[in-house]
């Protein structure tokens, strides 16, 4: 279980995850924030992503909407409302499952982070 703020614990199965966010106009350095090891918890992405057992794949950057692109991506909602407390565009959850093996070279994304938890 891992505790993602307010939202509540979570089972994560392992495998692989994508999450989709926005960085504003200052995309590299928020990205840089969520893959520096020590910061303040704050959203949601930083409590999965402070898990030890969490482990970033990668990430690529789009021009597009944060929730444009999350709606294009594959996978299943295991955690409602992740990063999506906001979303007013009917995401319900901008964290999504691809799977135990999904392939990596679709995986792209931050505004897309792709993570594997092994929990
Ligand atoms: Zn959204």
């Amino acid at each position: 279980m891992i505790t993602i703020g307010k939202l509540g614990s979570f089972r994560f199965p392992a495998g692989e995850y994508v999450y989709t966010g926005s960085g504003g106009d200052n995309v590299e350095a928020r990205v840089g924030r969520h893959l520096s090891g020590s910061k303040k918890l704050r959203w949601h992405i930083d409590y999965l992503l402070s898990n030890s057992s969490v482990v970033v794949m990668g990430f690529t950057l789009f021009r597009e909407a944060e929730c444009a692109v999350n709606q294009t991506t594959e996978g299943v909602i295991l955690v409602p409302k992740f990063g999506a407390t906001d979303c007013r565009n009917g995401c319900g959850s901008h964290l999504k499952y691809l799977g135990p093996e999904a392939d990596l070279s679709y995986t792209a994304g931050v505004k897309c982070f792709g993570a594997i938890a092994r929990s």
